[in-house]
């Protein structure tokens, strides 16, 4: 029994084992390229936003705590 999925490129029916889920090695390779292009940003993106929030909470406490240390 051969299972067709479509091809998240080009959306074609494929029953392509090797280069799963895509139908062929190009479009295995668009979706690499995709990659290589900086088009999947999302990860990266959160991870750059959490460092900035991580570092600017850091500096607010360590204000905090040198202020009350003063009085
Ligand atoms: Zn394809």
């Amino acid at each position: 029994m051969v299972k067709l999925h479509p091809c998240p490129i080009c959306k074609k029916l494929t029953d392509n084992e090797k280069y799963r889920p895509f139908c062929s090695k190009r479009c295995a390779d668009v979706d690499l390229g995709h990659w290589f292009n900086g088009d999947y940003t999302i990860a990266a993106d959160d991870c750059s936003q959490a460092a900035k929030t991580q570092t600017s909470d850091t500096e607010l406490n360590q204000e905090d705590t040198t202020s009350v240390t003063k009085f």
